[in-house]
This record gives C-alpha cells, structure tokens and sequence, in this order.
C-alpha cells in the first residue's frame, strides 16, 4: 500500500482513562503511515511540512478512532440473532446449538463465515475474540475467510464433550488431534492467532479440560477463551458438575488455564474470590451487556471488576447479543451501568477505551493496534454520517469532538461507518460495498 498522510478529526486513549489516563483529541490531525504502520501523529500542517511530498488522504468531516475490537462474538450464530424471551440454557438448546449443528457442513460453514466477517469489518471491527465452531472444517472456513478479507481474528475449536448435542461432542483424543492441526496451520499465520477454547465447563469433561492444558502447554503463545458465570442456573449445574470447586473459576484453574492469556466472557455472578484470583491472574472478562440484557442474565458488576483490577473489554456476543456494533455494545453497557446496582457512571473517553484498546489487551495485540501510538498499525475506523442521518446534525454543530464522540456513541450504526483499515489496508469502503 502507498504511504499516506491523514488528516481527520482523532480520538483515541493511550492510556487507560478508567486509571488517570484521558481522551486525546485532535481536531486537524495528520497521521503518516508508512507499510501499514503509524510513523508520526500530530497537527496536520507541521506534519505537512516535514513530509512535503507524501499523498494525502482527506477524512475531514467525521472522527477518526482505531479499530474497533469485539472481545467476544460468536461465528456461527449470524443466522440466529435475535431469539428474544428465553433464559440461557433454553436459548441454546432450542435456539442456538441446532444451528451450530449446521455447520458439520463445511459449505454451510463457508456461508455463515463470508458474512460473519463482513458484518464484522462494515461495522468497523478489526480485531475480534472469536468464539468458532465445534467442527474442525467450519474452523478452518473461518480462519480462510479473516484471512481473505484481512480481519485480525483469534480464534479456536470449540470443544465440548456432554450435555450439548451429541453431534457437536468431541472426544478429548479428536478434539486433541484437531487442535493441533489447526495451530500448526492457522496460528501467527497472517493476522490469525488460535485459542483454545471450551465452550464451558458445564459441556467439558475433566479429560476435556485437560486436552485444553496440554495445548496451551504445548503452544504458549496460544490464548484461552471461555464462558464463566453467566446464568445462576449454569453455575448450579457446574457446582453439580465439579463437586470438588469451591466456585466456577477454579474449574478452569485446575487446568493451568487461567493466566495473563485468558479471556473468560460474562462473569456477572462472580464471588470477591474469583475477582481476586482473576487479577492475581492478569486474566481478562469481556463483559457482553446487549446479550445479558436480552438473555436477562443480569447486571456486570463493573465497579467491582475495576476495584479488583481486572482487565474488561466488550464484546458483543453474536448472537445472544443484539447487533455486531461494538460502539453500541458501549452505549448498553453505559445504560446498564446507569440502572445496575453500585453502577459506574462512564464518560466518552472510558467508552472508547472499552471499545479499542482494551479490547486489544484482552486479546494480547496492545502491542499491535488499540490506539494511534507511534509504531502500531493503522487499524482506524472514520464515523462519518451520511448526508442527512441524525448524527451528521450532531457532528455539524457540536463545540467539541468529545461531543461528537458521545453522539457517536448514541448515534452510530453501520451505515455511519464510511471505511476501515488494518494495517493500513482498507478492508471496508461504505460507498464501495
Ligand atoms: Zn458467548
């Protein structure tokens, strides 16, 4: 790709805004990017001056933000959004796992996948937590089509051995056998990485959890992603379950699989015990706040995840969630946190982080995308309304981009999305797809 000079209106949070840090706004920015990654960031004009002869690219008009990332998502649910009245366990088995089942048909698998990732990017997601399928073929039709479009995924099998349908069982022997072929192809390959990732312990055997600690082992580059306390009447099935935990969590420490590589989604109903573990870990939640509302599985105790230190990110949780918007999922947990008990009161800048680089700590790509900083990649999104959308009438008359950033918030959905880049290339053009 050509290197370029940017000039947008840029938001973003280098430092975490929830422990001092704050929103950095420039409003005539210049960012030159050099072979997809960021070489300098400042005012347009002194920019300008010092690289006279780089080609310029105008996103004025609009706000330029890095890279959405969604922390927890889940690809083979694309067909069956949006199952409203039923509880968690209902929701599965009547909803959710026989369209799983589906994709044992690798073509069917390809289908759902070319518009899991479409939805993804034209929604200005870059990196994304995905939660695959339980088919080795439909996982690998997930790694190919990220790969095709340029999607930064983490990804992994989903493996499960009871109480799902017996056609989405693995054995731990076959479940060991395929993790591994598909580390050996997918993960570090492009912008791919693998987790592993059982889809609970309610659904995993002992022998199941300990296939899962032989491929970390094995790959300790490898991230680990999982649900943990979502519903009460899951728990009270893993309590059934594992007689000997005294919690969920420590249903996956048994198994050496809660560390700084971890990402554990929902953990609304978690004890003081099980925050202080998970920070002692460095492990990371993703907190899901449109799929917890309408699954009602309750309020995410922010407050208290942030008084204990551990690391939260958003996710939007297709398809017990509502949309593939990663900015809406902030407004949801804004309002949530509104209503919730002890609820924390957010401001734009803690929405932003939550949406971007938070989301990029939890998958272990700070080092990569998460914000504008000097030596990352160009992940960018640009909010730039359409012409006559409700939020171009806010972005036209408001005194400030943080402002602008709360409409964004409040206002934005895909069609406000005009393009997307990742690593400088631009895998989203609104007024090309
Ligand atoms: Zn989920």
């Amino acid at each position: 790709m050509p290197d370029t000079l940017y000039r947008a209106s840029l938001l973003h949070t280098p430092q975490n805004p929830f422990k001092g840090g704050s929103l950095e706004a420039i409003s005539d920015a210049g960012i030159v990017v050099q072979s997809g990654k960021i070489v300098a960031v400042g005012d347009f004009s002194s920019l300008r001056t010092l690289y006279p002869n780089l080609e310029s690219t105008d996103l004025r008009g609009g706000l330029l933000l890095p890279g959405l990332v969604d922390a927890h998502v889940h690809y083979p649910q694309v067909r069956v959004i949006g199952a409203l009245g039923m509880t968690l366990l209902d929701w599965l088995e009547l909803n959710t796992l026989p369209e799983e089942a589906r994709l044992s048909d690798v073509s069917y698998a390809r289908g759902v996948a070319s518009a899991f990732v479409r939805a993804l990017l034209m929604h200005g997601t870059t990196s994304a937590m995905v939660f695959g399928a339980h088919f080795a073929g439909a996982q690998a039709a997930l790694f190919e089509e990220g790969a095709a479009r340029g999607l930064r995924v983490v990804s992994g099998q989903v493996l499960s051995d009871r109480l799902l349908r017996p056609e989405l069982h693995q054995t731990p022997t076959s479940a060991l056998e395929d993790g591994r072929a598909l580390i050996q192809r997918f993960h570090g390959v492009g912008r791919a990485q693998y987790a592993v990732m059982p889809r609970f312990s309610l659904s995993a055997s002992e022998a199941m959890l300990e296939v899962c600690q032989q491929l970390m082992t094995e790959t300790p580059t490898a991230r680990f992603h999982t649900h943990i306390n979502e519903n009460v009447d899951e728990i009270a099935t893993v309590r059934r379950l594992f007689p000997w935990a005294r919690d969920y969590l420590e249903t996956y420490e048994r198994y050496d699989l809660i560390g700084s590589r971890s990402l554990l989604a929902h953990n609304l109903h978690a004890s003081t015990s099980e925050l202080e573990r998970l920070s002692a870990a460095g492990s990371s939640v993703a907190h899901c706040p449109c799929s917890n509302a309408a699954i009602g599985s309750g309020f995410f105790g922010l407050g208290r995840h942030l008084q204990h230190n551990v690391r939260v990110a958003l996710g939007t949780d297709i398809g017990g969630g509502t949309g593939y918007g990663v900015l809406k999922e902030a407004l949801q947990a804004y309002s949530l946190q509104r209503l919730a008990p002890d609820g924390v009161t957010m401001n734009a800048a803690q929405m932003l982080y939550l949406s971007t680089l938070a989301g990029a700590e939890a998958l272990g790509l700070e080092g990569t995308c998460g914000d504008f900083t000097v030596g990352k990649s160009f992940d960018a999104v640009w909010v730039k309304p359409r012409k006559g959308d409700p939020l171009e009438q806010v972005f036209q008359h408001a005194d400030s981009l943080q402002r602008m950033l709360s409409a964004a918030f409040a206002l934005a959905g895909s069609e406000s999305i005009a393009q997307v880049w990742i690593e400088g290339d631009c895998v989203h053009s609104r007024e090309t797809t």
